[in-house]
């Protein structure tokens, strides 16, 4: 085993897990890599009281001296960038330039953490002759952030490098699945010279979740994973009076309208259905081919099928989810669906306990069928034709989910009209993967997103602080007015 002691990170040491463990696997031949330790309520206990003691020296550091730590660990990633993407690629399976895009993203959110102080200088105003009034922000205190399996580092830093900067002291709860690049980041945040206490990890499943969002002393939980679970955790939170934001499933829709760029539709749409091996909330999923599109999908198909699975498309994350990802494509295939590309099956050299499914694509799929309606969570494309834009956007609009939707257009119109009508937090023209880049948050609506505001960018500062709004007067000849006397 590569990796025999992964272990929780409690005040700044790395600390043994009990007695219940989980084997981590390599997904792209099966091997086990490492075992997890599975925390209980007595390994958040420990957590909390570590964030809870580094909080006061913590939270009264001035932002702008918290920021350069962020400063040095940028540093720190881009000098690591190599390594700390092999890592991703060894506990996820994702291909090299994938892992490498999501350090990458790494680092623009903690670049942006160190530029937090320009935002978040405060307001103040003289509200009447010689009476102030002045805003300020105050970190909450312990917060905690429970991670999917499909970003092992990019999502954690969709709120590691924000909260703390704000002046939070926090708890990581990393997918149990993935759980080999915490340790790293615990590791180059001290070497940026983080104080001990405020970044800790406790490894776990649900009985870690929650235990954070039931501890008293834990004043915010921001969670990202599947939609079921994102409700249950938003209820759990809120019910314990905690700020909550808790990011959901998707189910993307790409309209491909017949004056498209052939190109620039065949080309997106393919990234963004196989990029990632369609294991990402942004993954376009359904394809709404709009009246004469036969090339688009014809292109879309050829370009598919000169995929290589294992070079260019990696494995899926667990044999489960490869078994549940063919069953959609058998079950489309049984109710009339046209499978155009077949990614069942898909083996890759040398990798012969990998879970690998290649690309895959199904036209005339109709809206009814579980593929239309489901998240898949792999590289498959389920294509649905409709005759006009109209009855394409009432296809998306259908959806519980509302992550993200593009459209592919030449037509200021049709491109208008998506921008528009989609139901969606996230939309693309001509892009395929919509993710917007900081200082843009990144947030869908309905079933993708419970809680107020986008978890990156601008609007996280509303959820990782409080305001204090200060009015002071000290002159007696100080004007009055009819509010205070
Ligand atoms: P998941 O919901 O199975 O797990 C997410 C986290 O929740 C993990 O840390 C896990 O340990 C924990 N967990 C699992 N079951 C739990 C329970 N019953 N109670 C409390 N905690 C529990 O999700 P996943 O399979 O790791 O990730 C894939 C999902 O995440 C997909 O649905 C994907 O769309 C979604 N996702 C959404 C976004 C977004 O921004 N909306 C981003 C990335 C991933």
């Amino acid at each position: 085993m590569k990796y025999p002691d992964v272990r929780h990170y409690l005040g700044g040491q790395f600390a043994p897990g009990g007695p219940r463990l989980q084997d981590v696997h390599n997904p792209a031949d099966g091997s086990v890599l490492a075992r997890v330790p599975l925390g209980d309520g007595g390994t958040v206990e420990a957590a909390v009281q570590a964030a809870r003691a580094a909080f006061p020296g913590w939270s009264r550091t001035p932002i702008k001296e918290r920021v350069q730590v962020f400063f040095r660990y940028k540093a720190l990633l881009e000098r690591h960038l190599r390594e700390l993407s092999a890592l991703i690629t060894e506990e996820h399976g994702k291909i090299a330039g994938e892992a490498d895009a999501e350090i990458l993203k790494a680092i623009e959110l903690t670049e942006f953490a160190c530029s937090l102080p320009q935002l978040v200088a405060g307001e103040v105003l003289e509200v009447s002759r010689g009476v102030e009034c002045r805003l300020e922000r105050y970190p909450l205190g312990v917060v905690a952030a429970v991670n999917p399996f499909n970003f092992p580092s990019m999502v954690p830093h969709w709120t590691i490098p924000n909260a703390i900067a704000l002046g939070n002291t926090f708890i990581m709860k990393p997918s149990e699945v993935v759980p080999l690049s915490a340790a790293r980041i615990a590791e180059l945040l001290k070497e940026a010279g983080l104080p001990d206490g405020v970044f800790n990890i406790v490894h776990g499943d649900r009985e870690v979740v929650e235990a954070l969002c039931d501890h008293p002393a834990v004043e915010a939980v921001t969670f990202v994973g599947s939609t079921r679970v994102a409700q249950a955790v938003y209820r759990r939170a809120t019910g314990n009076l905690k700020r909550a934001l808790c990011l959901g499933g998707a189910k993307n829709h790409v309209i491909v309208m017949p004056d498209a760029d052939p190109e620039m539709a065949a080309g997106g749409v393919l990234a963004a259905m196989a990029g990632c091996t369609g294991q990402r909330c942004m993954a376009a999923s359904v394809m709404v081919a709009v009246s004469a599109t036969d090339h688009i999908v014809q292109q879309l198909a050829a370009q598919a099928r000169q995929m290589v699975t294992g070079r260019d498309v990696g494995p899926v994350i667990t044999a489960a989810a490869k078994a549940r990802i063919e069953g959609y494509i058998t079950e489309a295939e049984q109710q009339g669906a046209t499978v155009l590309v077949d990614g069942r099956g898909a083996t890759v050299p040398g990798k012969a306990g990998g879970w690998y499914v290649g690309p895959t694509v199904i036209d005339h799929v109709r809206p009814e069928m579980k593929i239309a309606q489901e998240e898949v969570f792999g590289p498959v494309l389920a294509i649905v034709r409709t005759p006009d834009l109209d009855q394409a956007l009432a296809v998306e609009n259908a959806s519980p989910y509302g992550n993200a939707c593009s459209i592919f257009t030449e037509s200021g119109g049709a491109a208008r009209a998506a921008m528009e009508r989609a139901s969606a937090g996230m939309v693309g023209v001509n892009v395929g993967v919509p993710v917007p880049r900081e200082p843009f948050g990144f947030g869908g609506w309905n079933d993708s997103r419970f809680g107020v505001g986008d978890i990156t960018g601008k609007s996280s500062l509303e959820f990782w602080t409080k305001t204090k709004k200060i009015t002071t007067k000290w002159n007696r000849e100080a004007g009055t007015n009819w509010m205070s006397r």
